[in-house]
């Protein structure tokens, strides 16, 4: 029983040890694809469950390894909050998101862009000032651009992430709250942010059908949007039946693999084009 402890001991330590090490190269690898601006930025459809007619388009960010390996943004996004170059993340995927969604409209499509602000970003005092300086020297409308900020996020540092989000607002762009019920916002929150969207989870989405505590859930954020006037997005939408469901309860806004997967831009513009033919 010993010797059987004593290996544990340094089986867990060999587990830690390479836990650093991969973390370590994580960071290393997204140093690399920043400086060197390999960060993609993939393009999810935003649709109207009812008609199809395409509403948006969600940013996220993509980074493959030296062996062309993807990796989950669950992974590197968190990571970059950590070290702090989620700064540098979320300046190349705004730029980036922009540029393409004034390119779609160059082409003729009216498409917004939703672009993720991860709770870390709000530390930086340059945030507002980046978003408004992108729009102005790409000259793209600001009500083609909406901000996806999580619940933690508004919590972090109440009045500051307030101020940053009227200035953000003011400038013309839209807000909404992602992941909205996983976190703790409370209505005064939603009033005291002057929040545009709730974008019901996919949690609650892809659970809806088998657990009644997750439809429960669904029904009460359609209400509370209803009633507070603001748009509803579901995410997540993976069948035919979630999507009924949702019209059925008053949701008609959604995006999931049913419609699309996320695409690179270039599958995103053959996407547009491919559309506007059908
Ligand atoms: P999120 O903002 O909630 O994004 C939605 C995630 O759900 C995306 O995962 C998307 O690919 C995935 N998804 C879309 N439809 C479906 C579906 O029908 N079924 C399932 N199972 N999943 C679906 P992804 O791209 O892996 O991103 C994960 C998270 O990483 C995002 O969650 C977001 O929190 C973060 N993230 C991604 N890109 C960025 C970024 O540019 N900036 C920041 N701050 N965060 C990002
Ligand atoms: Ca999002
Ligand atoms: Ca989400
Ligand atoms: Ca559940």
């Amino acid at each position: 029983a010993k010797s059987e402890g004593r290996n544990r001991t340094s089986f867990f330590s060999d587990e830690l040890e390479q836990h650093i090490i991969h973390r370590h190269q994580l960071e290393l690898l997204l140093r690399d694809t920043l400086s060197n601006n390999q960060l993609q930025v993939y393009y999810q459809p935003k649709l109207c469950l009812e008609t199809g007619r395409l509403l948006g388009a969600e940013a996220l960010a993509r980074m493959q390894d030296h062996q062309g390996q993807w990796v989950s943004p669950s992974e590197f996004i968190p990571l970059a909050e950590e070290t702090g170059l989620i700064t540098e993340l979320g300046r190349q995927v705004l730029r980036q998101a922009c540029q393409e969604c004034l390119g779609w409209q160059r082409l003729g499509y009216h498409v917004p862009v939703s672009v993720n602000i991860a709770a870390a970003q709000f530390a930086d005092p340059l945030l507002v000032k980046q978003i408004t300086d992108l729009l102005t020297e790409l000259q793209l409308p600001a009500q083609l651009l909406e901000l996806e900020v999580t619940e933690s996020a508004l919590m972090l540092d109440v009045s500051k992430t307030q101020s940053m989000l009227s200035q953000l607002k003011a400038a013309g762009t839209c807000i909404a709250i992602d992941d909205f019920g996983t976190g703790y916002s409370s209505l005064s929150y939603l009033k005291k942010f002057q929040v545009d969207v709730l974008k019901i989870d996919k949690s609650f989405v892809q659970e809806m059908l088998i657990d009644r505590g997750d439809m429960e859930i669904v029904k009460a954020v359609i209400s509370l949007a209803q009633s507070m006037h603001l748009q509803l997005i579901a995410e997540g939408i993976e069948i035919e039946a979630q999507k009924d469901m949702l019209i059925q309860l008053g949701c008609s806004v959604g995006q999931g693999y049913l419609f699309s997967k996320p695409l690179s831009k270039e599958d995103f513009k053959a996407y547009l084009q491919q559309r506007a033919t059908v």
